[in-house]
């Protein structure tokens, strides 16, 4: 496949969508112009052209956030650009990892799903404190009381705080994952289920002008 074979519109423009090779993600879709095309073929950076600004764009340039392409495909009938790209940052000027975070139809099965891990694992959790297995992790907080469970819970937050202000979504994906385990800990030890949560967030739910946690006496 060769750069002459590409179809561009009537605007000399072809669409590109970028996706992240490592995850597989959908990260952006914007345009570019042949020399575009041509420069991140030669560079491997990923390189566009701006509508509104009409001219070339090395994404990045001003962000830092570039893209290092990994391949360029064409598709079936030669007018569209697939980039397969390592992201640095996010790939979204908005400061979002993927451009497409305004949903206007919700994959409802997968949100249950999500929904009902919370619930599972607190269910593993009250199992274990009910029964104590040994080499249990469960078993082993339980041993070491609730206040040390509490102070872990305390570290976990700011390791949420370090790496949402990182920018780091991998680490911030796993101290949310450490703060959650703990925090239901916490919960199964005091009795209060996942449930109990919902209820009061429902109870909150389409209320406007709403105080935040801090205010809430
Ligand atoms: P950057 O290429 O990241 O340095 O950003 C330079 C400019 O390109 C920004 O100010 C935006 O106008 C635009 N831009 C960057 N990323 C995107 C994107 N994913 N989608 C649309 N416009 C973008
Ligand atoms: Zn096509
Ligand atoms: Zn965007
Ligand atoms: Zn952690």
């Amino acid at each position: 496949m060769n750069l002459t074979e590409l179809k561009f519109d009537n605007s000399g423009l072809i669409p590109v969508v970028t996706q992240d090779a490592r995850t597989g993600a959908v990260l952006m879709q914007a345009f570019a112009d042949a020399a575009a095309v041509q420069r991140t073929l030669a560079t491997r950076e990923a390189t566009y052209y701006s509508r509104s600004r009409q001219e070339q764009w090395v994404k990045g340039a001003t962000s830092g956030h570039t893209q290092r392409v990994v391949s360029v495909t064409a598709d079936c009938d030669s007018d569209s650009l697939l980039y397969r790209v390592e992201q640095t940052g996010p790939a979204c000027h908005t400061g979002t990892y993927s451009c497409f975070h305004q949903p206007l139809l919700e994959d409802q099965a997968q949100q249950d799903a999500l929904d009902g891990t919370l619930e599972r694992v607190y269910a593993t959790i009250t199992e274990r404190l009910a029964t104590l297995p040994e080499n249990s992790y469960v078993a082993r907080l339980h041993a070491g009381g609730l206040d040390r469970v509490l102070k872990k819970i305390s570290e976990e937050s700011g390791e949420v705080l370090l790496a949402a202000k990182n920018r780091d979504r991998a680490e911030l994906a796993t101290e949310v994952a450490d703060l959650l385990f703990h925090t239901l800990f916490a919960m199964a030890e005091v009795g209060v289920s996942p449930a109990d949560v919902v209820r009061v967030l429902q109870e909150r739910e389409g209320k406007s002008g709403l105080k935040g946690p801090k205010e809430v006496g």
